[in-house]
This record gives C-alpha cells, structure tokens and sequence, in this order.
C-alpha cells in the first residue's frame, strides 16, 4: 500500500499531511523519530506526526503505523522543539 504523493521534494499524506504543515521527520525502523543525520538515521524512512504512517523516501511505500509508545514518544519529541 502507498499512500503518500510525492511531486520532486514535495509530499502529502493521504492524511492531508504537508511538509509545510505537520511536516515529515525522519525516523528508525520503529516510526521513532531520529535525528537526521548519517549515524542515526539509517532506514531512509520518514514519518508523519500527524496519522503516524511512516513510509519509505524512496518507493513512498508505507511500512507501517506506529503504536501509541511511538506516537506518545513522536508527540513529545516535537514538543520540544516549538
Ligand atoms: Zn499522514
């Protein structure tokens, strides 16, 4: 299933997700959000805090949904950073 739309760099979620909005963050094998950098983020997928699908940059294959541990982590992480 692929559920995300990709024009160039530009991306939506099927959730109405856009990167100028809830935007897209990359994370672990887990939907977990990692830092963006070589040594943490080594899956070259992205997750979207608003519905938690998290998906493949490459293929926009979705791999999964995170669980509420993830999304709870996910929400907090963000939080931080406003
Ligand atoms: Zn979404």
């Amino acid at each position: 299933m692929s559920i995300i739309q990709r024009e160039g760099d530009w991306m939506l979620c099927e959730c109405g997700n856009e990167p100028h909005t809830d935007g897209f963050f990359t994370c672990d094998e887990t939907g977990k959000i990692v830092e963006p950098t070589l040594t943490e983020w080594t899956t070259n997928l992205y997750v979207c805090v608003r519905c938690g699908h998290y998906f493949d940059y490459d293929t926009f294959t979705t791999v999964g949904i995170t669980d509420d541990e993830t999304t709870h982590y996910n929400d907090n992480y963000w939080s931080n950073y406003q």
